[in-house]
């Protein structure tokens, strides 16, 4: 009853707007008779917004706790548990804190995680060695995850050599006569070793995020002759070069950097990819001090349906486009596209401007949340990475 009160409120002041107005004017406006000049409306949209109830009936996209993938980064020591300043709330967990943080996500009715690892410094290299280390932290978490909870979780696991290069590209560099190139056949073995490692451990899903061309078929190739036909393919299909990565590479320690790789940098050789093949190099080596000549330009849309069409037939079995609430014309798009399910990834800078908003006061932040997370699944995503999953259900933010 007291909806109805608080409803009725509005109209009651603007009936005593309207008498206090009287004295100098009609209150529908100077020269107007109420309903005497004024059509009618024809349809009233408003008819269906009636009441609470009305609007979940007609309510036309929700958000539920099985749309949603809890992302987690993991680290080698066993009990760590180290806060992500740029990300109120995340922490890099070892695995006994993140059996604790998946049971209360299936608690919650989030069925789906994804790993990222974090090594460091010194276990990084010009190859990404540690990429496919079985003894690795997204290999021990996978391992522990599958034992603890068998087959109630689906395990996604990031693919990406980012985390685990000294240099902190998503491939491996070349030298050419333009200089370092990130060399994109030559980094799609070390993909492929590490999508057949992850599934070893028990990846039920590996999701490759570097965007080079071809890795899905490469990744595809490899896990089926290693007895993996049944571990699928989550692709980054469209991934854009987005300033709102920023507090995820502070987390996963996977930010490019431009000093310190020439020293690791690989010794010339005859590469698959990049300039000058045998060519002389005459340039400095000096990585590339951005993701530019792999992932997307914010400025095509186009190029997107051409990333997503070739993973798709390359054997993706699910496509994402990252980040989201920028990109929703791009899911949008995509939507009709494919039969295959999208998957949005509201990224960590996302993430950190809501909770910067909500610190500062300047919005609610459940309602907001729920909005952003709404749009997005709207937009076209049946499902949603998002950092958060286990908050928003935990206190109610969805419902
Ligand atoms: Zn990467």
């Amino acid at each position: 009853m007291s909806r109805t009160v608080e409803d009725r409120a509005p109209v009651a002041a603007g009936a005593a707007d309207a008498v206090a107005g009287a004295a100098d004017a009609s209150p529908a406006g100077p020269g107007l008779t109420p309903g005497s000049v004024l059509p009618t409306p024809l349809a009233r949209p408003r008819r269906l917004r009636t009441t609470a109830a009305m609007r979940a009936l007609a309510a036309e996209t929700a958000v539920e706790a099985r749309h949603l993938v809890a992302p987690f980064f993991v680290t080698a020591d066993p009990d760590g548990e180290q806060p992500i300043h740029s990300l109120p709330g995340v922490a890099r967990l070892g695995t006994n804190a993140l059996l604790r943080r998946l049971e209360r996500a299936l608690e919650l009715g989030v069925r789906s995680a994804v790993l990222f690892g974090v090594v460091g410094g010194e276990e990084k290299d010009g190859h990404a060695h540690a990429a496919d280390d079985p003894q690795g932290p997204v290999a021990r978490a996978l391992r522990a995850a599958r034992s603890a909870f068998g087959d109630d979780l689906v395990l996604i696991t990031d693919v990406c050599l980012c985390g685990y290069t000294d240099h902190g590209h998503c491939g491996l560099l070349a030298p050419t006569s333009r200089g370092l190139v990130v060399d994109n056949d030559a980094s799609l073995a070390r993909l492929a070793a590490m999508a057949v490692a992850h599934a070893e451990a028990g990846a039920d899903l590996v999701s490759p995020s570097d965007m080079m061309d071809g890795r899905v078929a490469a990744m595809r190739a490899a896990l089926d002759a290693s007895g993996f036909e049944n571990v699928g393919i989550l692709s980054y299909a469209v991934k854009y070069a987005s300033a709102f990565y920023g507090p995820f590479r502070d987390a996963a320690g996977s930010a490019p950097s431009q000093g310190g790789a020439a020293a690791t940098a690989p010794v010339p050789v005859a590469t698959s990819g990049g300039w000058g093949r045998g060519g002389v190099v005459h340039h400095d080596l000096t990585p590339p001090s951005d993701r530019a000549t792999y992932q997307m330009d914010p400025r095509n849309a186009r190029e997107a349906l051409r990333e997503a069409a070739l993973d798709e037939a390359e054997g993706a079995d699910m496509l994402m486009v990252k980040p989201a609430l920028p990109y929703l014309d791009i899911l949008a798009r995509l939507r009709p596209r494919t039969s295959l399910p999208l998957v949005a990834y509201f990224v960590s800078g996302e993430y950190a401007m809501l909770k910067a908003a909500a610190a500062a006061g300047v919005l609610d932040e459940a309602s907001a949340v729920r909005e952003a997370l709404t749009a997005i699944r709207r937009a076209g995503a049946d499902l949603v990475f998002t950092y958060h999953a286990v908050e928003a259900l935990e206190k109610g933010w969805l419902a």
